[in-house]
C-alpha cells in the first residue's frame, strides 16, 4: 500500500529527512521525503504492518530533535511503486508558515565525542551538530543559516568547513558547528580576553568547589552557579539575587545521581531525559542538600545537563544550584555587559563566551503528577513550538494574545497553529515590559504574522490590555477582550482541541470578572466561543492592593468575619480592618479559590504571609502531603450550595467554622489540610454533578494556578471520574496564568471570525 503524510512542527533544519529514510530503510518503505513550504512531505509505500510501524515511528518513537506538531495521513491514494528510498530536492511550498527550531540540548552523540580523547571536539565547551545546539535563542532571522545567527562572528576552520559541506557528514549544513580553533571560547572574568584553553573552565572549577558562587552563560541566558551542600553560600545566592525566597533548582550529572537526592518515577524519569531538558518536581529525598536550597517545599526542582559545558562543569563539582542570573522578578540577564558589570562581594566571577544570545529564555519547569503531565513554566526547549489548534480554519486569521500579568506569555496564530512565547515573567518592572514588547515585534516578524487583532485580559490595570490597546490603535486593528477565567478554560481547549460545551472549573488567584468583581473560584460553561458563569464560590469582601493578597492572615480574618466567627479573630489589628471594612475603603468582593486556601493556611497557623505568591497555599499543601497515602480516605467539612439568580453558589463558611473547630480539638494538622483539600475536591465534584443534570454537559475541564496544588488535582481528576465525568486538563501549556494567551488566542480566531 502507499500513503501520502504531511507533517508540521519543527522538522525542517533538524536533521528530520535524514532519520524518515533511516526509519524507512528499518521497515523496509520505498518512496521518498522532502521539504514543501512549512511542512514535510511524504509518500510510502510498503506492507501494510510495515507502513503501521513506520508512521508510528513518524509520530512518537523519534527521540530525535524534530517536534511533530501535527501530521496527516492520506491512505486514500494510488498505489505507486519506487526503486528505494530518496530525500529530494526542497520545493517551496504555498503555506508560508514558519516553524523555528527551539534552543535544543546536547545529543548522545556528540556528548560522546566530548568525552572522546582521540576526537577533535574532546571537551569542546561548545560541541552540536544538526540535532543540537542553541537555535531560537541565536536566531536573527529566516531562514535559520549561520549567517543569521550570531555564530556569524566566527569563521569556521577549514576541518569545521569540510563536516558542513560533506553531505554524508552529521555535521552536514550544522549552522553552530565549531571547534577548539573556530568556534566561541571559554573567558573567566579577571584573565582578559583570549585564555588558554581549559583556564577558564579551572577558575570557575575551583571557585564553585570552594563554596563561592558564579554566573555561567548558558544558552538563553546566564546562570548563578553555586554548590548546593552549603547553607552559608546558598544564603549568599540569596542574597546575591534580591533576597530570593523562591526555592532554587539543582543540576545534576545524570539520571543516577537525581534518584540519591530526589524520588523517580518511570514517568518523571522520561520528563528529565526528554529533550527538553526540563527543570522537573520531584519529591525529595532526606539528604545532603541543604534546606535553604528548596526552603518548605517537599519538592526539589531536578534537571540535567543540557549544553556541553554544563557536562564539563558538573564533572568536577558534582550537583549544582543553577539558577536564572536575574534580581527579584527581573528579566533573565542575557547581554555581557549586564553581567560583567554586576559587582557584587557574592560573586566570585564570571564564566562566559563571546557568542551573543538573541534573546532571553528561562529554563522550563514541568512535572509529573498522578494525573499526568503538568507544565509549570514553559520556556526553553519547548518555544517557540505551536499548539496545532485542530481543523479551525475556514478562515484562518492571525492574532495577538497579549496574555496575563503575572507568568506572563503572549501568543500569535497563523493558519491553524497557536505559537506561544516563551516565559517573560511578571510583567511589574520596566525591565521586563521591555523584553515583552521586543519578543513580540521579533516573533511576529520572524513568523511573519501580521495581527489582524489583539485579545487581551479584561482587568483594566494589566500591562498587557494596556499594551493591546495601544497595539490596536496604533495598527488599526479589532481588539477583543476575554475574561480571564475563561482564558483559562479556553486554553485547555485549544490543547485538546474540545469544540463541544465543557464545564470549565477554573480555580486561581484572582481574575477580573465581568462584573467588576474579582474572581477565582469559577465554574464556567464554556465552548471556544464563550462562556456562561454557572457557579462560583460565595464573594467575600476582602482588602484590595497587592500587599493585601500577600497577607494571608488578612484574608483569614475576613473569611473567620464573613462566617461569623468575628469573636475568634485573635489580630490585634483586626478592629482596624473591620473598621476599613465597614467604611468600604479600598474594599473588593472576590471569589478567588486562591484566597480560601490562604484562609485556611493562615487559620491553622501554617503561614501567614506569602514571600512569594502562593507560598500559603504550598504550605497548606505541604502539611496535607504529611498525612499519607496508606491513610484512610479523607472527609469533607461542611459546605453549602445555594441556588441564586439560577447560578449555584458556594458558601464555604461552614468549612471555615469546622477548620476552627478541628484546630481547637487538636485534631492533627496534617489531617486538617487533607481533609481540606478534600472538602474543594468534594464540593467541586458535587457542584459539576448538579451542572451535569441541568445542563447534560459531561465533560469537565479543569484550570488555573490552584491545581498546581496536587494533592488537590489528584484528588479532583479521581473524584470526577468516579463519577463518571470526562476530565480534560492543561499537559501542554501551563495551568497557571502562562497559559492564558493561549486561551486568549484560541477563543479570539472565533471572534474574528464572527462566529458569535
Ligand atoms: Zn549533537
Ligand atoms: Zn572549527
Ligand atoms: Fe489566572
Amino acid at each position: 500500500m502507499t500513503v501520502d503524510v504531511k507533517i508540521w512542527g519543527i522538522v525542517q533544519g533538524v536533521g528530520f529527512r535524514p532519520f524518515v529514510s533511516r526509519l524507512a530503510a528499518v521497515n523496509g518503505i520505498t518512496g521518498w521525503v522532502a521539504n514543501e513550504g512549512g511542512h514535510v512531505h511524504i509518500v510510502a509505500t510498503g506492507t501494510r504492518d510495515a507502513i503501521v510501524r513506520f508512521l508510528a515511528g513518524l509520530a512518537g518513537e523519534n527521540d530525535g530533535p524534530a517536534a511533530v506538531v501535527h501530521m496527516e495521513t492520506n491512505y486514500a491514494v494510488e498505489p505507486q511503486t519506487f526503486d528505494c528510498f530518496t530525500i529530494i530536492e526542497s520545493s517551496k511550498g504555498k503555506d508560508d508558515l514558519v516553524f523555528l527550531a527551539p534552543d535544543l540540548a546536547i545529543c548522545p552523540e556528540c556528548e560522546r565525542e566530548l568525552f572522546t580523547a582521540t576526537d577533535r571536539r574532546y571537551l569542546h565547551p561548545f560541541i552540536s551538530c544538526m540535532q543540537c545546539g542553541p537555535r531560537y535563542s541565536i536566531l536573527d532571522q529566516v531562514p535559520y543559516d549561520r549567517d543569521n545567527t550570531t555564530m556569524v562572528d566566527f569563521k569556521m576552520c577549514s576541518f569545521c568547513a569540510g563536516q558542513y559541506g560533506d553531505f554524508g557528514d552529521r555535521r552536514y549544513h550544522a549552522e553552530t558547528i565549531s571547534c577548539h580553533d573556530c568556534g566561541p571560547q571559554l573567558l573567566w572574568t579577571g584573565l582578559g580576553g583570549q585564555t588558554e584553553r581549559f583556564v577558564a573552565l579551572a577558575a570557575a572549577v575551583k571557585a564553585l568547589n570552594t563554596g563561592k558562587i558564579v554566573a555561567v552563560k548558558g544558552i538563553g541566558g546566564y546562570h548563578l552557579a553555586c554548590t548546593p551542600f552549603c547553607t552559608e553560600t546558598v544564603d549568599n545566592l540569596r542574597e546575591l539575587k534580591g533576597r530570593e525566597a523562591k526555592p532554587f533548582a539543582v543540576m545534576f550529572r545524570n539520571l543516577a545521581e537525581v534518584k540519591k537526592f530526589c524520588q523517580v518515577s518511570v514517568k518523571a524519569a522520561q520528563l528529565l531525559t526528554a529533550r527538553e531538558k526540563p527543570i522537573v518536581l520531584l519529591p525529595r529525598k532526606s539528604s545532603a542538600i541543604v534546606a535553604s536550597v528548596y526552603k518548605l517545599s517537599r519538592y526539589l526542582g531536578a534537571f540535567l545537563p543540557y549544553t556541553p559545558l554544563h557536562h564539563l562543569l558538573l564533572r568536577e563539582t558534582g550537583p549544582l544550584i543553577m539558577t536564572s542570573a536575574n534580581i527579584s522578578d527581573q528579566p533573565i540577564i542575557k547581554d555581557d555587559a549586564v553581567m560583567l558589570g554586576i559587582k557584587h562581594h557574592h560573586l566570585a566571577g564570571v564564566l562566559f563566551n563571546r557568542r551573543q544570545i538573541r534573546i532571553g529564555i528561562d529554563d522550563s519547569v514541568v512535572r509529573s503528577t498522578g494525573s499526568g503531565e503538568q507544565v509549570i513554566r514553559r520556556a526553553r526547549g519547548y518555544a517557540p513550538v505551536p499548539v496545532y489548534l485542530g481543523p479551525v480554519s475556514d478562515r484562518p486569521v492571525m492574532l495577538l494574545a497579549t496574555g496575563g500579568q503575572l507568568k506572563n506569555t503572549f501568543c500569535l496564530t497563523k493558519q491553524n497553529f497557536a505559537y506561544l512565547s516563551q516565559h517573560i515573567g511578571e510583567l511589574d518592572n520596566v525591565e521586563a515590559i521591555a523584553v515583552y514588547q521586543h519578543n513580540i515585534e521579533r516573533m511576529t516578524s520572524l513568523l511573519r504574522i501580521q495581527p489582524e487583532a489583539v485579545c487581551c485580559d479584561l482587568h483594566p490595570d494589566y500591562t498587557t490590555t494596556k499594551f493591546a490597546l495601544r497595539y490596536a490603535q496604533a495598527k488599526g486593528v479589532q481588539l477583543f477582550r476575554l475574561q480571564h477565567h475563561f482564558a483559562h478554560i479556553a486554553a485547555v481547549l485549544a490543547e485538546k482541541q474540545i469544540f463541544e460545551p465543557v464545564i470549565g472549573v477554573a480555580f486561581d488567584g484572582t481574575g477580573y470578572g465581568t462584573d467588576g468583581k474579582i474572581w477565582g473560584g469559577e465554574f464556567l460553561l464554556c465552548t471556544p466561543q464563550g462562556f456562561e458563569r454557572v457557579a462560583h464560590l460565595q464573594y467575600v469582601p476582602m482588602l484590595g492592593g497587592d500587599a493585601a493578597i500577600k497577607e494571608a492572615w488578612k484574608t483569614a480574618c475576613m473569611y473567620l468575619d464573613h462566617a461569623g466567627l468575628e469573636a475568634a479573630i485573635e489580630e490585634e489589628k483586626w478592629p482596624l480592618l473591620k473598621a476599613a471594612l465597614l467604611a468600604g475603603v479600598n474594599t473588593i468582593s472576590s471569589s478567588s479559590m486562591g484566597r480560601f486556601f490562604d484562609a485556611a493556611s493562615a487559620i491553622l497557623g501554617l503561614q501567614r504571609v506569602a514571600t512569594y505568591e502562593g507560598e500559603c497555599a504550598i504550605q497548606l499543601e505541604n502539611k496535607a502531603a504529611e498525612y499519607g497515602a496508606d491513610r484512610p480516605r479523607g472527609k469533607p467539612y461542611r459546605y453549602q450550595l445555594q441556588a441564586q439568580d439560577g447560578k449555584i453558589i458556594v458558601d464555604v463558611g461552614p468549612c471555615i467554622c469546622d477548620l476552627v473547630t478541628a484546630k481547637t480539638a487538636m485534631v492533627p494538622l496534617p489531617v486538617i489540610a487533607y481533609n481540606f483539600h478534600y472538602t474543594v475536591a468534594d464540593l467541586t465534584a458535587n457542584v459539576c454533578e448538579l451542572l451535569r443534570e441541568k445542563y447534560r454537559v459531561n465533560r469537565v475541564v479543569l484550570s488555573g494556578g490552584v491545581f498546581q496544588n496536587a494533592i488537590l488535582f489528584d484528588l479532583t481528576v479521581d473524584m470526577l471520574q468516579r463519577r463518571n465525568f470526562t476530565v480534560a486538563f492543561n499537559s501542554v501549556v501551563p495551568p497557571n496564568d502562562g497559559g492564558v494567551s493561549l486561551g486568549q488566542a484560541f477563543a479570539g480566531t472565533y471572534l474574528l471570525r464572527g462566529e458569535i
